[in-house]
């Protein structure tokens, strides 16, 4: 579904992703792992192209993406992304925030925007609140809300950074919850997480990133219980 290979990015003269080989399955849920700065984020924002990477290849679904000449806005709608922020429109409805999309970029008629809404509202639990504007809302309600919005474009992939960080404990839960149920119903995932229990329950594989480069990786009951690196095992100890 993705193939990334050797990814170069730099800021300037700072490099922070240094050479990044990665290939997700359809279907498959990946846990990204590393510590501030590893280059988690900017990963996930080359593969959803909010970012242009230096060099190296992404492909997804089989086709290769040359940010200078593809139209990206298909495959921005293919990937769906969910931030620590939310970043709902405020001015905007929850209804209004979740036709935005597939109306002005993907043409979709407003009738049936609306109705794709409401579907996905129920699925992440917020019918009730189809007409209130985000402000009105928890940051659990808001993030389902966000990843609502993102399921709106159809996309065949989702990318999640940090999506309950910014949450209070107790609102955690209800967003684990939604994620949870996507990739029971086989939605391919990233997920940029500290949530131990949801990684080890959830994901498939778990990816560790040091330095910009990816150190290790393996399916969640080895790479928990059974850590290969000294900076993989140092990582885990500092989190648990
Ligand atoms: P965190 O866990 O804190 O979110 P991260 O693993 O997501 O960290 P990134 O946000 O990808 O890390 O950042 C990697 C490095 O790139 C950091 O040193 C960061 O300061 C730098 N960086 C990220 N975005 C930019 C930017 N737009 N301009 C300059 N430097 C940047
Ligand atoms: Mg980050």
């Amino acid at each position: 579904m993705i193939e990334v290979k050797q990814l170069v990015k730099s800021f300037g003269p700072l490099t922070v992703l240094k050479g990044v080989t990665l290939t997700v399955e359809e279907k498959e849920v990946v846990v990204l792992l590393g510590a501030s700065g590893s280059g988690k984020s900017t990963l996930l924002r080359c593969l959803n192209f909010l970012e242009f990477y230096d060099s190296g290849e992404i492909r997804i679904g089989g086709q290769q993406i040359d940010p200078h000449k593809t139209n990206l806005n298909q495959f921005r709608a293919e990937v769906g992304m969910v931030f620590q922020h939310f970043n709902l429109f405020p001015h905007k409805t929850v209804l209004e925030n979740l036709i935005e999309a597939p109306v002005h970029v993907k043409g979709m008629n407003v009738a049936e925007a609306k109705q794709l809404a409401y579907e996905l509202l129920k699925k992440v639990n917020m019918q009730d609140k189809a007409d209130v504007y985000p402000d009105m809302l928890s940051g659990g309600q808001k993030q389902r809300v966000a990843i609502a919005r993102a399921l709106a474009m159809k996309p065949k992939i989702m990318l999640f950074d940090e999506p309950t960080s910014a949450l209070d404990p107790e609102l955690v839960g209800e967003v684990l919850q939604v994620m949870k149920q996507l990739a029971k119903e086989g939605m391919t995932m990233i997920v940029v997480t500290h949530e131990m229990g949801f990684a080890r329950e959830v994901a498939d594989r778990a990816v560790f990133m040091h330095d910009g480069q990816i150190l290790e990786q393996g399916p969640p009951s080895e790479f928990f219980e059974n850590p290969q690196h000294d900076r993989t095992k140092q990582f885990l100890g500092s989190i648990r």
